[in-house]
């Protein structure tokens, strides 16, 4: 059976990365988080004003919860806008998927990264939805946040990611959209399980005939 690379985009904190982790360890396949290393490179970021002459020398991973805070995510979405910082992470991750058998979510997996991904997920839920489950999960932290100011965050990187100019986030024109605001974490993983089993299906029927 053929090794396919699944492609997740979508806006923030509509759970890409948890649906995406479960989906790699159910099927065998590799996870990679890409927000992670627009992560990284932002916390780096933070300390060093020169960061963009040292962007080889920023380590991606390994990072904990350091690069979950708000302030984080906020500011990786200011360096995302940056074409050298897209240029040298798009690179990274066309390497680490190269042999296929990954799952990758971010904002341009199947735009950009991987253009040809036989299955592209385009996952959303409504900016209220979104901004609860970011409440609840930096209240599970300890954080104590106010939720307006969550919701605020939200649509700010909202618009930044759908408007900045280099590789907006945006669907690609053969992803499929899954909205997941009324769904379960099982009914979405089982509506996403049973795409992936689709997919892989017809990409043998094909590899058959061919
Ligand atoms: O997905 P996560 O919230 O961790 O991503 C943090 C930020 O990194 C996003 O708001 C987005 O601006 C940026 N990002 C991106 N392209 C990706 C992954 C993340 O621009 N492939």
């Amino acid at each position: 059976m053929k090794a396919i690379t699944v492609a997740i985009d979508g806006f923030s904190s509509c759970g890409k990365s948890t649906i995406a982790k479960q989906l790699a360890q159910q099927v065998g396949y590799t996870y990679i988080d890409t927000g992670a290393m627009y992560r990284a490179v932002a916390l780096y970021s933070l300390s060093h004003e020169d960061y963009l002459d040292h962007l080889e020398d920023i380590p991606l991973t390994g990072l904990g919860d350091s690069i979950r805070t708000l302030e984080v995510g906020n500011r990786a979405s200011v360096v995302a806008t940056i074409p050298q910082v897209r240029r040298f992470l798009v690179d990274k991750q066309q390497e680490m998927g190269r042999q296929g058998g990954v799952v990758m979510d971010g904002r341009d997996i199947g735009t950009v990264v991987f253009p040809h991904a036989e299955l592209k997920l385009f996952l959303t839920a409504s900016p209220q939805v979104r901004a609860q489950r970011r409440y609840d999960e930096l209240r599970a932290k300890g954080e104590n946040p106010n939720f307006a100011d969550v919701l605020a965050d939200v649509n700010d990187r909202d618009y930044r990611d759908t408007h900045r100019q280099e590789s907006p986030l945006r669907q690609a024109d053969d992803a499929i959209v899954v909205d997941n605001s009324d769904m379960t974490r099982e009914e979405q993983m089982e509506v996403i399980l049973r795409l992936f089993r689709n997919c892989c299906n017809k990409q043998n029927q094909s590899a058959d005939i061919n």
